[in-house]
């Protein structure tokens, strides 16, 4: 029989209302939540369970980040520098990458684009148990044109028969997501558009009809209005960034439950030297307005959205950004964790603390409905069950 463990004394914040509950246990077993409920009524169901006492701390669901990049996160240089690493290069960073999202509390991902599909290997690893990290599902390269959007990583296609011969191929490998890069920003220099439409309607519609028809859903990088709209008419399922949106937009959004993840915490770490041109830090100070109004009107209106944190981002001052625009504590609570799992089709198994979900926790030394910051205060991580000291990672 498997071993059982009993977790007692610790506030547990369930992901569900929002509220927190003293006095309650989570039973876990085989990698499962068994059983959620009062101390008394679970010790005697639980005989022989180890107890694991946690007093004045804060249990939450594993968090989700459904903007990862996990072969380049944080990687300084050009865009030619960080797309020409070595392959070997690329992967050693991955596993530092994926420990370093585990030490963050983030128990799931949804990687949005690498080289070469390597994330697709990287996703295999963790999901195959290879080593210890992040569940995961991936993007394998998104689709660009030719000079286009990010072409440095991603895949160029130039007429509807490339897009879908692209597609058609990374989902052969085992995609979860096909993604458009719909924009593409400059705002090198004075009087430069920041941001401007990358790839075609026409271009997304295709290859969205095509990942749909397989089961797949779709994503897009989109920071100008036209791109969001553009998307949307391709029948996009999540807009990531999402930076210049109205309220039309929005409303839209709104009502066809397509999601917004902000991504917008990652403007602040741009300040800092990180190998990039020149264009690199006005672009970040040009966008971030725009960003913090979006937000503030996707939030208003009902739009759901999930935390990503793309290259720059963390959960900390993305919760700072998030509040900024009028949401409570406890709605970042769910958006980083039941709103990710909804958006990535997975809320039967994560995402809340629930009988029947799989055990993934984090435990907080703080309480997170009090303030941003505790968000970022994880002590412990626990992934399928298995108790992970983020201090004894090797990152
Ligand atoms: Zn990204």
């Amino acid at each position: 029989m498997n071993k059982q463990t009993l977790i007692t004394d610790a506030v547990i914040i369930d992901g569900t209302a929002g509220l927190a509950q003293q006095n309650k246990a989570i039973l876990i077993e085989n990698g499962m939540i068994t059983a959620v409920g009062s101390v008394t009524d679970l010790r005697s169901v639980a005989e022989g369970a180890d107890i694991m006492a946690l007093p004045g701390r804060y249990i939450v669901p594993g968090f989700i980040n459904v903007h990862e990049h996990v072969l380049t996160r944080r990687a300084r240089g050009s865009a030619s520098e960080r797309a020409g690493a070595t392959r070997d290069v690329h992967l050693y960073r991955a596993l530092r990458n994926a420990f370093g999202c585990l030490a963050e509390g983030f128990t799931t991902i949804r990687d949005a684009g690498s080289m070469d599909c390597l994330g697709l290997d990287v996703k295999k690893a963790l999901n195959d148990g290879v080593f210890v990290g992040p569940r995961m599902q991936a993007v394998s390269q998104g689709l660009t044109v030719t000079g286009g959007y990010a072409h440095q990583f991603f895949k160029e296609v130039d007429s509807e028969v490339e897009v879908r011969k692209a597609v058609g191929e990374m989902i052969k490998r085992g995609v979860d997501w096909v993604k458009c890069m719909a924009s593409i920003e400059w705002s090198k220099a004075e009087g430069e558009p920041i941001s401007a439409v990358n790839i075609s309607t026409a271009f997304m519609r295709e290859a969205f009809d095509i990942a749909h028809h397989h089961g797949k859903r779709c994503m897009v990088h989109a920071v100008c209005k036209e791109s969001i709209i553009n998307s949307l008419d391709a029948g996009v399922d999540s807009v990531e960034h999402g930076v210049m949106l109205d309220e039309i937009v929005a409303e839209r959004m709104a009502k066809d439950g397509v999601y917004l993840v902000p991504t917008i915490s990652g403007w602040c770490e741009r300040q800092n030297d990180w190998g990039r041109d020149a264009g690199h830090v006005r672009h970040a100070n040009l966008m971030r307005p725009y960003h913090d109004r979006s937000v503030q009107i996707a939030h208003s209106l009902g739009v759901k959205m999930a935390y990503g944190s793309d290259n720059f981002g963390n959960l900390v001052d993305e919760v700072r950004a998030l509040q900024e625009a009028g949401m409570t504590l406890s709605d970042c609570l769910i958006l980083a964790t039941r709103n990710g799992a909804e958006l990535l089709g997975i809320n039967d198994m994560v995402g809340t603390i629930e009988q029947g979900k799989r055990a993934d926790l984090v435990v907080l030394g703080s309480d997170p409905l009090e303030s941003a910051e505790a968000f970022g205060d994880v002590h412990l991580v626990f992934r399928d069950g298995r108790k992970i000291d983020p201090n004894l990672l090797p990152i």
